[in-house]
């Protein structure tokens, strides 16, 4: 099975914040090591993915599981294919295993760019994504890591909105 990550409670209160129009965004400093790990500093990086869990409390998302780039992956420089099954395996098992605590929220992936852009594929994936999201009203988030900068969209089947990262943390690491 695709590695999980998970982190222990005192971690998980250390975290890196995004916001824009009343939505708020937390991922753990703890992930957003793991996926600055996978950032494409070197021509031979590929770009990988992974998909993103947590909980909501009214406009406040946090991450709490993310999913690491797997086997079954079809990665290139500038393109990640991943597989839909087991996608969807994850998804469930997720759900399942924290009696509906913990859900869908998105994805994330890398770019090879210091500050990362949407594309318009990212774009038109995000729609798709909409399609599994269990909230209610739908919302999903996008987090793709640049090689310096880490940036997240969230969409809700209106607009995608750029959240904005702000300082009440810890700074981003390069
Ligand atoms: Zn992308």
């Amino acid at each position: 099975m695709p590695h999980i990550s998970e982190i222990d409670t005192y971690l998980h209160n250390i975290h890196i914040n995004f916001s824009n129009l009343n939505i708020h965004f937390q991922i753990p400093k703890l992930f957003q090591s793991i996926l600055s790990s996978y950032k494409q500093d070197r021509i031979d990086k590929l770009e990988q993915g992974g998909l993103l869990f947590g909980a909501h409390e009214e406009n406040t998302y946090s991450v709490k599981r993310i999913s690491e780039p797997n086997s079954f992956d079809k990665s290139t420089r500038f393109t990640i294919d991943r597989n839909k099954e087991i996608d969807n395996l994850l998804i469930k098992h997720e759900e399942r295993n924290s009696a509906g605590t913990i859900l869908y929220l998105g994805e994330w992936h890398t770019h090879p760019q210091d500050i990362p852009r949407i594309s318009r594929q990212d774009q038109t994936m995000m729609k798709l994504m909409l399609k599994l999201s269990p909230l209610n009203p739908p919302r999903v988030f996008l987090a793709i890591q640049g090689t310096h900068e880490l940036g997240v969209w969230t969409y809700d089947g209106k607009e995608i909105t750029k959240l904005e990262w702000y300082r009440s943390t810890s700074r981003l690491s390069p």
